[in-house]
């Protein structure tokens, strides 16, 4: 079974059409990248999936279960999305700890206490962060807490965008360390945005590539590595990502 498979998917703010019939199926258990350049519709596509931008047509379909348009309770307790800044996302007069309980109380599943303190071990932060507020946690610890935001409902598939960008580079590589192990650990499947492509050959099998609302190309990591990627567009794209690494 596909973990995620989008079929035919339209998405628009108002009158603008951003994306034009996007096909894409992930596989259980595989990670995932959605790269292009910026304004190519990637974020969109996240957003679409996770009920964010509701003006969609076609299919979404996440194990089997497709996506209604509005809210869809059963289909966020498998799918749940982390935000690239980890300063917007997280409610800022919210304890952790009311963070965390926030999902568990709407889907009225019980245990609070314990999911919460286990869901704060396995993103790697101390229960004493518990009961503070974001304001009084790092960068790198936000983004652990929205990541364990995400976790908490225990779904098989979430969706990144550009979970490390926002980050300073010495902690880029301990989030992307956490999503490593987190995905081996849960059986979890990724869909994640980045621009990055050292990030996608770390921690991703697949990757489609974006350019104005389509996809033009979807790859393996080998042919990523091999550099044999087949669209000039996307050759560029590893080219101008090389040069900023260097
Ligand atoms: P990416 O994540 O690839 O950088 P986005 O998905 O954020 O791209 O944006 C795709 C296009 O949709 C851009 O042209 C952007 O200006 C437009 N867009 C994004 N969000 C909104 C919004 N809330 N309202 C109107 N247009 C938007
Ligand atoms: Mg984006």
């Amino acid at each position: 079974m596909n973990a995620l498979s989008l079929q035919n998917v339209d998405i628009s703010y108002g009158r603008t059409k951003v994306t034009h019939t996007i096909n894409l199926d992930v596989h259980a258990g595989e990670s995932f990248a959605l790269v292009g350049e910026s304004g190519s519709g990637k974020s969109t596509v996240l957003k679409a999936i996770a009920g964010l931008a509701p003006d969609w047509s076609g299919s979404i379909t996440a194990f089997g279960q497709a996506r209604g348009h509005g809210i869809d309770q059963r289909f966020s307790k498998i799918c749940q999305m982390v935000f690239q800044d980890p300063y917007g996302s997280l409610h800022p007069r919210k304890t952790v700890d009311a963070i965390l309980s926030e999902p568990l109380s709407i889907h009225k599943i019980g245990d609070q206490n314990e999911r919460v303190e286990n869901v704060l071990q396995s993103v790697g932060l101390d229960r004493k962060f518990r009961f503070r507020f974001p304001h009084q946690l790092s960068g790198g610890q936000r983004q652990r807490v929205a990541i364990a935001r995400a976790l908490v409902l225990e779904p098989k598939l979430l969706l990144l965008d550009e979970p490390t960008s926002a980050l300073d580079v010495s902690v880029q590589a301990e989030i992307l360390n956490l999503l490593k192990r987190l995905r081996r650990e849960r059986n979890l499947t990724y869909l994640m945005v980045t621009h990055n492509l050292s990030v996608v050959a770390f921690l991703c099998d697949r990757l489609a590539v974006m350019r104005h609302g389509r996809i033009i190309e979807t790859a393996d990591i080998s042919q990523l590595k091999r550099g044999a990627l087949s669209e000039p567009y996307s050759r560029e794209l590893m080219e101008i990502s090389a040069s900023h690494r260097a």
